[in-house]
């Protein structure tokens, strides 16, 4: 399935003066200081193509830093003036919209925690009709696509084709090294979907800490984003919001210079040649492992109706466990995780169950 969104290439607004395209600032505006001070030295880096800042800060708990409100906007607007870099600005409401754009703001992007809400995106889709500006969407709070793509569709459906998605990974019930598990496949998913809506990867909202950004931020130019939203602050140690995961701008610096660009493809005959070969190998096997799970679940079939007709229960678990022992002692030896061993021998087992229950519930056929 694909998801008609009538998309602009994110060329088309926004200057990408080194590659990759880099979104960096403060995580809150603090004071005009702070503000104008990070965004000069964040140019001087070379390798900051927007500056972004919040200065309505939707916090999880009241009493909390909330932002320092519509002041902000002059302080935004003289970091843009003095560096020349666009400027970019959380909204959460239509009245946030409406002052950003009177401020000059270049570029407008919704929270986790308003994209969670339909009612809050309707608002500001609603305020954003015959608007001609860019707008990124980040993913919602909770791992939830749906509501993802819910939100660019009610953006797009405004008008703004200049949309962009932001990657920020996504709370969760277990406890991790990140702040937000990245869980990538709905990213993923996401760009299946929608193949020319520019994602953009948020790893200090993903790590929550320094150490892990060069990690994260690698994996998502390896998988293909087209960008990263990197808060900087000019002491992050002393940073009301966010401490822990805002860097320096010469850290930053050093951070993207270490970074491996590569390209999504190689116009390179050799390298197409052999790639096209190894694909084919990848798609005879593909097609042996579905064969033997076919031919798999006829016999977990003929084992059902043997159950069946005996009066014997579908599961016992010391069967699964022997299979469960033997196959990751066997996946070991071929260098497969466990982990990975065990999702696939619980997704056949489930689809064994199942098959098998069905059966169950049929009466035995009369010969
Ligand atoms: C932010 O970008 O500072 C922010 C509040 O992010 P998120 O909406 O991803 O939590
Ligand atoms: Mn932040």
């Amino acid at each position: 399935m694909k998801l008609n969104l009538n998309i602009q290439p994110l060329s088309s607004w926004v200057k990408v003066t080194h590659e990759p395209l880099i979104i960096s600032g403060p995580c809150s505006a603090e004071t005009e200081e702070q503000l104008v001070a990070t965004a000069h030295l964040l140019k001087a880096t070379g390798k900051v193509s927007v500056l972004r800042a919040g200065i309505w800060k939707p916090r999880t708990r009241p009493g909390e830093f909330e932002g320092i409100g519509s002041i902000g906007l002059q302080w935004l607007n003289r970091a843009k003036q003095e560096t020349g870099l666009p400027i970019a600005v959380e909204v959460a409401t239509a009245k946030h919209v409406e002052e950003a754009l009177a401020a000059g703001v270049d570029i407008l992007w919704i929270g986790a925690r308003s994209t969670v809400n339909p009612f809050t995106v309707q608002e500001i889709a609603d305020a954003l009709k015959g608007v001609d500006i860019p707008v990124m969407v980040k993913n919602p709070i909770n791992p939830d696509l749906s509501l993802w793509i819910g939100a660019l569709e009610r953006i797009n459906q405004a008008g703004i084709t200049k949309l962009a998605a932001i990657h920020r990974g996504f709370s969760s019930f277990e406890k991790s090294a990140f702040r937000n598990e990245p869980m990538w496949d709905l990213a993923i998913s996401l760009k299946t979907l929608v193949p020319d809506l520019p994602i953009i990867n948020d790893p200090s909202h993903i790590c929550g800490n320094r150490e892990l950004l060069p990690f994260i931020s690698q994996k998502a130019l390896d998988l293909d984003m087209q960008g990263l939203m990197i808060e900087s602050h000019i002491d992050p140690s002393v940073a009301w919001t966010d401490a822990k995961q805002q860097v320096t701008p010469s850290a930053l610096s050093e951070m993207i210079d270490g970074f491996v660009l590569r390209k999504p493809e190689s116009k390179n005959p050799e390298f197409t040649d052999k790639l096209a070969s190894l694909r084919e190998k990848i798609d005879k096997l593909d097609d042996q492992i579905f064969t033997k799970l076919g031919e798999r679940m006829k016999i977990v079939e003929q084992i059902g109706e043997f159950k069946r007709d005996n009066d014997v229960t579908i599961l016992q678990v010391s069967r699964w466990d022997e299979i469960l022992h033997k196959r990751t002692a066997y996946g070991s030896v071929l260098k497969l995780e466990k982990e990975f061993t065990e999702k696939i021998l619980e997704l056949i087992h489930s689809e064994s169950i199942r098959k098998q229950t069905a059966i169950m519930n049929t009466k035995a056929t009369l010969s």
